[in-house]
């Protein structure tokens, strides 16, 4: 094995903020102020400005921004909540633990993400709100499932853990439903030294209400002791926002440098195999739609003989990950909703065939190019192996 190459290098990413960060979590250990105090403050007065809304809060991790959003929707036994099946599994748990019901949609073949057209379908008396996820970082199409939700009165949170800076014509994601709900667990396009997360809202009502659900229900002062609701232990502590605060600074960057890496790929594949098979049939690139732009939170691929890909690209040194193998409407522990298998056509296709390549702020050129012509060969014997037997098969990947 000559080369290795991880998915993500956060150790590459500590590098270009050690000494910032260093500092910061030095005087935050110094200070002796650990819980809600001034980096914390700093934070969300700066992540409110970044998203372009009024009011961020940090909370404790990106499932507990769903988790409270729920609550402070009031979601509870009875309900229903559409989301899509081709996510994290906490965007869907999330509902199911306030003891809703979670209602899966299919997804759009080409961005992955829920397809609006089959949201309404799924409406009835009991829906009251919309999850959608701004899967690998690409946004969803906010126009249409907003109508769709403003037209049924459907409250919509945006599951943003893997989009943070993603915009939708123009404009950042999370600022189109009523809330949006970042993790910053420490691989997503923005992370802390540990779990952390937020959530945004341009109602003050709403806000307050999420503040509240997340310091155990407090009215409004912090350590009143008076309790007006049941809520939940749910916060951003000092040291991770001291790690934020720093790398917010470099999130635009960090940013453009995943498109750029992303638009690297996109041209290296296009090159072809230099062979005379066509490969288009067994591979897919990701597609931005027009409105869109993505942070690239994984550039991911749609390939047929995904699992020998994968397995020979592990043999050549590469990692590559695959985001999600078993669809959330199959998942044992949604069994008692009585999805069969077949009833989501498109996520259970991308989840046979989905293969996200490596790719963080920090990545070579170099790299790259190694990735694609592993890839390269892997397909190029792809073509062939329909027409040639083994012996020579192992010859010509020699040879390529
Ligand atoms: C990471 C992730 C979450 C959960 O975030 P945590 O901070 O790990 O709790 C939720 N939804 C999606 C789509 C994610 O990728």
């Amino acid at each position: 094995m000559k080369t290795k190459i991880p998915s993500v290098d956060l150790q590459a990413e500590f590098r270009e903020i050690h000494s910032e960060v260093t500092k910061r979590i030095q005087a935050v250990l110094a200070g002796g102020r650990y819980i809600l105090g001034k980096e914390v403050q700093e934070f969300e007065t700066n992540f409110a400005r970044f998203t372009g809304v009024k009011y961020a809060l940090g909370v404790a991790s990106g499932s507990d921004a769903l988790l409270l959003g729920l609550m402070a929707f009031d979601v509870r036994p009875g309900d229903e909540v559409i989301t899509t099946s081709f996510t994290f599994i906490s965007t869907a748990t999330a509902i199911a633990r306030l003891g809703a019901k979670p209602v899966f949609a299919d997804i759009e073949p080409n961005t992955f993400n829920l397809n609006p057209n089959l949201i309404k379908n799924k409406i009835n008396r009991r829906t009251k709100g919309i999850i959608v996820v701004h899967l690998y970082g690409h946004p969803c199409r906010m126009d249409e499932i907003m109508r769709i939700a403003k037209r049924h009165r459907l409250f919509v949170i945006e599951d943003c853990a893997q989009a943070c800076g993603a915009t939708f014509r123009g404009k950042q994601v999370g600022t189109f439903g009523d809330m949006g709900a970042f993790s910053f667990y420490p691989t997503k396009t923005i992370g802390a030294m540990g779990d952390a997360g937020a959530v945004i809202a341009q109602s003050k009502k709403l806000y307050e209400k999420l503040k509240s659900l997340a310091r155990h229900g407090e009215d409004g002062t912090f350590h009143s002791y008076r309790h007006v609701r049941i809520g939940v232990n749910s916060r951003l502590d000092e040291l991770q926002a001291a790690v934020l605060n720093v790398k917010l600074k470099h999130l635009p960057r960090w940013n453009r440098m995943r498109r750029a890496l992303a638009k690297r790929y996109d041209q290296l594949l296009q090159q072809g195999t230099g062979l005379k098979f066509d490969l288009s049939p067994v591979l897919v690139q990701p597609t931005e739609t027009k409105a869109a732009k993505s942070v690239y939170h994984q550039y991911t691929l749609r390939v047929q003989n995904r699992d020998e890909l994968r397995n020979y690209l592990s043999e050549q040194g590469v990692a590559s990950s695959v985001y999600y193998p078993l669809p959330l409407h199959l998942q044992p522990c949604f069994r008692y909703l009585r999805y069969r298998k077949g009833s989501l056509p498109q996520a259970e296709r991308a989840s046979r065939e989905v293969l996200s390549l490596p790719l963080y702020p920090q990545m070579s050129l170099d790299k790259q190019k190694i990735i694609v012509s592993a890839l390269r060969r892997f397909l190029s014997w792809l073509g062939l192996k329909s027409e040639v037997d083994n012996s020579s098969k192992q010859f010509i990947l020699n040879k390529l």
